[in-house]
């Protein structure tokens, strides 16, 4: 997220919308009949949709693939890399389904495939959850195509992703500290992040979030309900 511009628009979600689209993903993995031997899930955003996509095939052979985008701070490269090389015996012969949570470059999805197959993997197929148009990549399972390009806060790493909007909007709004209305005002402004609809994503979750920030030291409390960026 940190090489994003100032100003991008965020979807917040949560489990019960995101287990629909692996829902979604495997009917369509069942209607092409196909029947992979293995699950390959992308780390780290892939992995709940491995393992439910495992549970709607009736499959146990699930395994991991770390794709890398980025080579140091905050440098993005072209070509996103393999982490850690795959284990022996991991997918070779055996039908693989790659699957990753959104493809937004689709160079993670795309280079998992190639490297999947230089392992003399049987037939290989490919899945996201959702999909940008940005993607010059197109999978042959998608759960959902998106119109517009936001950055999509799953519930996987809703702290997270939450940590790094609200520091971001602290470091930019011109104000010295922030109580949480206006944490909410700014994210609604900065990132289209309604207040309503993330409550109803991830209802009660600000109070957890802003006492995690200080917790990670990023923010500093200033008296009852007011907050600043850590020194
Ligand atoms: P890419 O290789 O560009 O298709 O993106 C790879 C990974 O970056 C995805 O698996 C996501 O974990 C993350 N990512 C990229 N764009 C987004 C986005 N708009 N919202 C959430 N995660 C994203």
């Amino acid at each position: 997220m940190s090489d994003l511009p100032d100003d991008f628009n965020c979807t917040i979600t949560n489990w019960e919308y995101i287990y629909g689209l692996c829902r979604t993903v495997s009917d369509q993995v069942k209607r092409a009949e196909f029947e992979p031997d293995v699950v390959v899930a992308l780390a780290r955003g892939g992995w709940f949709a491995g393992r439910c996509t495992c549970d709607f095939l009736g499959l146990d052979d699930l395994t991991s693939l770390k794709m890398e985008h980025y080579v140091g701070a905050a440098e993005k490269s072209d070509e996103p890399t393999v982490r850690y090389p795959m284990p022996e015996g991991s997918v070779e012969g055996k039908d693989v389904l790659i699957i990753d949570d959104i493809a937004d470059t689709g160079g993670s999805i795309r280079r998992a495939q190639e490297y999947v197959e230089e392992r003399n993997a049987g037939e290989v197929r490919t899945a996201t959850l959702q999909l940008l148009r940005t993607s010059e990549f197109d999978p042959d399972f998608v759960g959902e195509r998106l119109e517009e390009w936001a950055w999509i806060v799953y519930p996987w790493n809703f702290i997270e992703d939450m940590i790094d909007l609200i520091a971001g909007v602290m470091e930019r709004a011109d104000e010295e500290t922030f109580d949480r209305e206006s944490v909410r005002h700014y994210l609604a402004e900065y990132h289209s992040v309604d207040r309503i609809e993330m409550e109803i994503a991830q209802p009660d979750r600000l109070t957890e979030v802003l006492a995690e920030m200080e917790r990670r030291e990023v923010i500093e409390s200033r008296g009852p309900d007011q907050w600043a960026l850590a020194e």
